[in-house]
């Protein structure tokens, strides 16, 4: 197959720690050009912006998006209109409603439309979807606390309206829950804790169920300090499956289980070239559904203001 010539549009962390080293590490890739209004790379075209480097480069057949997610929706839109296939970093957008409208436009073009969640291809993911298919499900505890001064350091868009807050990292773990888990849940309650100097919660309690009233609850915290916690724990009928590690360590009843290698990010451009090859499109917007959810039903609490220094 001849490489899909592809071009990435926002050179930030995730861009150079993850995307990348991915492609250049995939042969079904060449990357010829970038979108940066601050990053410069060797070894392929440097624009300003999306607009230019779609202008100057009409044999590029792919753009990923890489930028926060409240810029996704104009970017997706102007590559799609000019005949790119497109991936999405997560959260695919800032609103259902613009992922949903973008699916539509990839659908008109005849061209893929990637929504990626990255965490559903850490490597215990699999195989505790595969373990828990079948068992009955008692109940469901979600941990996923992170320092964020760590991860995201001066990224004051994460706590700006579309930027989500402590749903950024958080929304990773309902990708990986509405992965494994055999049932379909939806949000009872939930309580966000706003820093009084920002608009988006820096914590939040979410209490699901599903049909069968089964408790799934997730507690997110940014303000987590020494060692980090990205867990979920399954109580079943055969016992209690755990995912550490956001979903790359997998035990059940405390006993380590061998998986695969991480491969998040090359398995999310191999996925991609097979869709496009395929001329198919991949957007599952469940995640995001949820967390739309927690800002619907939330109750709000005003917390200590947040300073990034
Ligand atoms: P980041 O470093 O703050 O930003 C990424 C890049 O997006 C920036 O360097 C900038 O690129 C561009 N950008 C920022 N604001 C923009 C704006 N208003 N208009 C146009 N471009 C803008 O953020 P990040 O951590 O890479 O996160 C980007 C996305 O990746 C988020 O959706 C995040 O959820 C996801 N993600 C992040 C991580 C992580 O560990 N950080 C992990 C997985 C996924 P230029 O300077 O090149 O223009």
């Amino acid at each position: 197959m001849t490489p899909l010539k592809i071009g990435i549009v926002g050179v930030g962390k995730i861009a150079r720690d993850q995307h990348l080293p991915a492609l250049e590490a995939n042969p079904d890739y060449q990357l010829v050009a970038i979108a940066s209004r601050n990053a410069a790379l060797s070894g392929a075209a440097n624009f300003l912006s999306l607009e230019a480097m779609l202008e100057a480069m009409p044999e590029l057949d792919a753009v990923s998006l890489c930028a926060p997610p409240t810029v996704r929706y104009a970017q997706a839109r102007q590559a799609l209109a000019a005949g790119k296939h497109v991936m999405l970093e997560k959260p695919p957008g800032a609103t259902l409603s613009e992922v949903e409208d973008l699916a539509r436009q990839a659908q008109a073009a005849e061209r893929t439309l990637f929504a990626t969640w990255h965490s559903r291809h850490a490597p215990g993911v699999a195989p505790a979807r595969d373990w828990l298919a079948g068992r009955t499900i008692r109940g469901v505890t979600i941990e996923w606390k992170e320092d964020v001064r760590v991860w995201h350091p001066g990224q004051a868009w994460i706590f700006e309206p579309g930027g989500m807050g402590v749903f950024d990292p958080g929304i990773n773990a309902l990708s990986i829950a509405t992965a494994i888990l055999p049932q379909a849940f939806h949000l009872r309650e939930a309580t966000l804790q706003v820093p009084q100097n920002r608009q988006a919660p820096i914590a939040a309690q979410l209490s699901f169920s599903d049909a069968a009233e089964t408790p799934i609850r997730a507690d997110l915290d940014f303000r987590q300090t020494g060692p980090q916690t990205w867990d979920i724990h399954v109580d079943t009928d055969a016992g209690r499956l755990t995912l550490s590690k956001g979903g790359s360590a997998l035990y059940i009843d405390g006993e380590h289980q061998p998986t695969g290698e991480e491969q998040e990010y090359p398995a999310l451009y191999a996925r991609f070239a097979k869709l496009v090859a395929a001329g198919e499109s991949d957007v599952d917007v469940a995640p995001l559904r949820h967390v739309a959810d927690a800002f619907l039903l939330g109750r709000r609490e005003l917390v200590e203001a947040f300073h990034d220094e």
